[in-house]
């Protein structure tokens, strides 16, 4: 695709302004999850009205927008009036119908677009975009094969034997480690596969992983790319459970190298708003290791959170400023910051009994800060909110990190 399609193709929308029909500058996000409620906090403090498409009454984004239209995500009614009421429009979660997005851009300006965002829904055409960038990009992804048809699925045992031991991961609506199942031999492969209900999937080799990193890029309609440092992502059973962000959390040659990859696929995505591309770091025999592209959120992300408190322009920021057609800032870490995700498990005790966290102990720590997402029920495995622990110095961040995580029982930590 042509990165520069949209060149000129955007009249920015400027907050606070009206239009000629006499409406407030609104924008709109398909979608009410927590990332749709820090995108509204950011487009709110700018000064633009907002407008949230989310079927749930309780969601966490339509909780705090000015405009909530409970429909469902693929409902004419609910589209057609956030169109009428929103300037512009973006997604929340990469699951949204691409067909909506399609149905919005035919009269309004969406970011990220329906072609872009269909290909990061399918990890088929996702690992194609890798592979036709990996040129520019200079990083491929992890051997796999794709398994379609029962025949692909018996191919592997005889012609590529090498990507087992290997994760299944289905082709679409996987998150959170949702969808994959590791497996070691064909014959547990074929067990997966029908589990699976033998609907398109990805095998994909199993690497010995020294790292994980994430690099959160910001692209404009104008092809103006900022991006922020790479971010060092420690995994819980498929869950992102800490992040780590700060100079030095990673050799800074494997740096330069993601957020060069990150911003490569980006433009030759012809990319508007803001990408996360998630590395997995193996070791290759190099004096740092080598890195691999895993894949690719079409939004903010998660480890992307940290931006809020220790950046002078967060993640959704840019978000607001990519789709309004505003300048992009090169955003600047102000401090080193660890964020830490609480899932609903910090909500019940060892025996499992329902619990309140101490938060008085917690919100006592310095250069912490306490994001929940406005969640009534907690459920194990379920993202109710994340901490962010700022400071002058990495030591610093690290103790007061270990302190929050002793009090509240949260993972990941034992690497620090
Ligand atoms: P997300 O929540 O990021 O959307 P996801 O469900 O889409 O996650 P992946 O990112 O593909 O899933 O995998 C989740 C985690 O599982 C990875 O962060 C990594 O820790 C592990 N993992 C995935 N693929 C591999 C692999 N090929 N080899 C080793 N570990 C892997
Ligand atoms: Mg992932």
């Amino acid at each position: 695709m042509n990165p520069d399609i949209h060149k000129d193709a955007m009249t920015p929308i400027y907050p606070g302004s009206t239009d000629a029909a006499g409406q407030r500058a609104t924008l709109g996000v398909l979608g009410g999850g927590q990332l749709g409620r820090m995108f509204v906090h950011a487009a709110q403090r700018l000064g633009y009205f907002t407008a949230v498409l989310e079927p749930d009454a309780q969601s966490p984004a339509g909780l705090v927008s000015h405009q909530h239209i409970q429909t469902a995500y693929d409902d004419p009614a609910g589209l057609a009036r956030l169109a009428h009421l929103c300037q512009a429009i973006t997604t929340e979660f990469e699951n949204v119908p691409a067909q909506a997005l399609q149905t919005l851009a035919q009269t309004r300006p969406v970011a990220p677009g329906a072609a872009a965002v269909g290909i990061a829904q399918d990890r088929i055409a996702e690992k194609a975009h890798f592979a036709a960038c990996a040129d520019v990009s200079g990083v491929s992804c992890a051997p796999y094969v794709v398994i379609e048809t029962p025949a692909q699925l018996q191919a592997v045992q005889a012609e590529r034997a090498d990507l087992l031991p290997g994760i299944l991961k289905t082709a679409r609506m996987g998150y959170d480690g949702k969808g994959q199942v590791r497996v070691r031999t064909a014959a547990e492969l074929a067990t997966a596969w029908a589990e699976l209900g033998g609907t398109a999937c990805v095998l994909e080799k199993m690497l010995t992983l020294t790292a994980e990193c994430s690099v959160l890029v910001a692209r404009g309609w104008n092809g103006q790319v900022v991006s922020f440092a790479p971010q060092r992502n420690v995994h819980v059973e498929g869950i992102l459970a800490v992040t780590h962000a700060y100079e030095g959390n990673m050799p800074p040659a494997l740096a330069t190298s993601a957020r060069d990859a990150a911003v490569a696929i980006a433009q030759q995505l012809g990319y508007v708003g803001v990408l996360c591309v998630e590395f997995f770091v193996v070791d290759d025999g190099s004096e740092h290791g080598g890195l691999v592209v895993n894949e690719m959120a079409p939004r903010p992300h998660n480890s992307g959170h940290y931006t809020l408190d220790a950046c002078d322009a967060s993640q959704f920021d840019l978000q607001v400023h990519a789709m309004a057609g505003l300048p992009l800032p090169q955003p600047r870490q102000h401090s080193p910051a660890i964020m830490l995700n609480l899932l609903g498990d910090v909500w019940f005790d060892a025996s499992g009994q329902p619990r309140e966290p101490d938060w008085h102990s917690v919100l006592s720590l310095p250069g912490l800060h306490l994001h929940l997402y406005g969640k009534a029920q907690a459920r194990p495995g379920r993202k109710m909110g994340h901490l962010t622990i700022t400071g002058p110095d990495v030591a610093g961040i690290k103790t007061v990190a270990r302190r929050a995580a002793g009090l509240l029982g949260l993972p990941g930590l034992n690497d620090i």
